[in-house]
């Protein structure tokens, strides 16, 4: 998939809700991007478009580690964690086994818990309010 652009951040929620309907029920999805990319931003739109969540009902589970909304969505955010033994007792293995969309931020930190089949979603600053989005299926 070439890579696409976003001017605003209603923009990138609208491009989340488009990808939903692209994924199959049962994925890990990988949101890549700096601090303020907007990775976070993407999780609303991907959690609105599986009918899960609305946008404002969807913050960062950087505190909480995992965030589940109904529909079968799961949204991690790996930033606090710093030791592999810390992300062993999330039990991330046991949530890949289910029928879920699981969206992490921060996941590539951790490799080796993440399974060979996912999607990585890169997300980067152009400017201000400019990003780029790249999609790829990997497995
Ligand atoms: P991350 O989770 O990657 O740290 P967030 O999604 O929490 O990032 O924050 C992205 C920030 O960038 C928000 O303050 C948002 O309003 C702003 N922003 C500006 N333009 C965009 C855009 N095109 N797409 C997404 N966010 C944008
Ligand atoms: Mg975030």
């Amino acid at each position: 998939m070439p890579a696409f652009r976003t001017s605003s951040e209603a923009e990138t929620i609208a491009f989340g809700e488009r990808l939903a309907l692209d994924l199959p029920s049962k994925r890990v999805v990988l949101l890549i991007g700096n601090l303020g990319a907007g990775k976070t931003t993407l999780a609303k739109g991907i959690v609105k478009g599986r009918g899960a969540a609305q946008p404002e009902d969807v913050s960062s589970p950087t505190f909480t580690l995992i965030h589940e909304y109904g529909s079968g969505v799961y949204h991690i955010d790996l930033y606090r964690l710093d030791e592999a033994r810390e992300v062993e007792t999330l039990g991330l293995d046991e949530l890949f086994e289910r029928d879920a969309l699981v969206l992490i931020e921060w996941g590539e930190r951790f490799p080796q818990f993440l399974p060979a089949e996912r999607t990585e979603v890169r997300i980067r600053a152009l400017g201000d309010d400019e990003r780029e989005i790249e999609v790829r299926e990997i497995a």
